[in-house]
């Protein structure tokens, strides 16, 4: 199958990817009524399409999947959540991949402007 021409500039292709890409992420925060493999593939499907497209994952979904390998974080063996200095640190354990939210210690101190107002 080639590929086809840009019907209205392209956003078809748009539009579709991102009806992948909500199908996907709606199947991953089901997780728990589904078969591990079909988690596992959900979310390499997801990763897959989202590159492709260039598309976001949603805030709300981001914390699904590992950006670093691609494995599913729906299951608390491959991720470990620890919070220091005011941040939530998520591993994961599969790749040791590490992220942090949040502004760490700083972000919580009361500014003195806030304060004298
Ligand atoms: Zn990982």
């Amino acid at each position: 199958m080639g590929r086809r021409r840009h019907s209205k500039r392209g956003q078809s292709r748009q539009k579709q990817a991102k009806q992948a890409q909500h199908h996907l992420l709606n199947l991953l925060a089901s997780h728990q009524e589904l078969p591990e493999e079909l988690v596992d593939s959900a979310a390499v499907h997801l990763m897959k399409i989202t590159r492709r497209h260039r598309l976001r994952i949603p805030v709300t979904h981001r914390h699904l999947v590992c950006r670093a390998c691609w494995a599913p974080h729906t299951r608390s063996v491959n991720l470990r959540v620890r919070i220091k200095h005011g941040q939530r640190i998520a591993t994961c354990t599969v790749c040791g991949d590490l992220r942090r939210q949040g502004g760490g210690p700083k972000s919580h101190r009361i500014r003195p402007s806030e304060v004298s107002v």
